[in-house]
């Protein structure tokens, strides 16, 4: 059994009640197929600052949290064909902050959740 702390987006706190991340997640697929057992650790909202941020994390891990995923709208967007691509999501150098968030907690950290742009595979950050 893996747990997965979560991170998902200020801008989006109040749009998206993490539908699709916790499908994704409960069922192993999309960030998550990689797992063979997966429960959730916890999940909290994107800060302005990477100190903040990094503060969050290892409150993640301290709650058992084995691998920490961001979002997939931290870093991509919905094209008006409905469908995911890279790039105009709601977090800026979502790369730094994985490779700080990675670096700080000791865990791997993961750029993605739900609905994966199509050709991308999650951009593993490890410590
Ligand atoms: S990745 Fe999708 S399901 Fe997860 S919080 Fe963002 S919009 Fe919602």
């Amino acid at each position: 059994m893996t747990a997965i702390g979560l991170f998902r987006c200020r801008t989006n706190e109040t749009k998206c009640p993490l539908t699709n991340c916790f499908r994704s997640l409960f069922s192993r697929s999309q960030g998550f197929s990689g797992y063979e057992h997966t429960e959730l650790a916890g999940v909290f909202t994107l800060q302005e600052e990477l100190e903040a941020n990094l503060d969050l994390a290892r409150i993640l891990k301290s709650k058992g949290a084995e691998a920490i995923h961001v979002a997939t709208c931290a870093f991509a967007r919905k094209g008006e064909d409905k469908t995911w691509h890279l790039g105009g999501g709601f977090v800026d150098n979502v790369d730094d902050l994985c490779a700080a968030i990675a670096q700080e907690t000791g865990i791997p950290c993961i750029k993605g959740s739900a609905h994966l742009p199509e050709g991308y595979t999650p951009d593993v950050f490890r410590p």
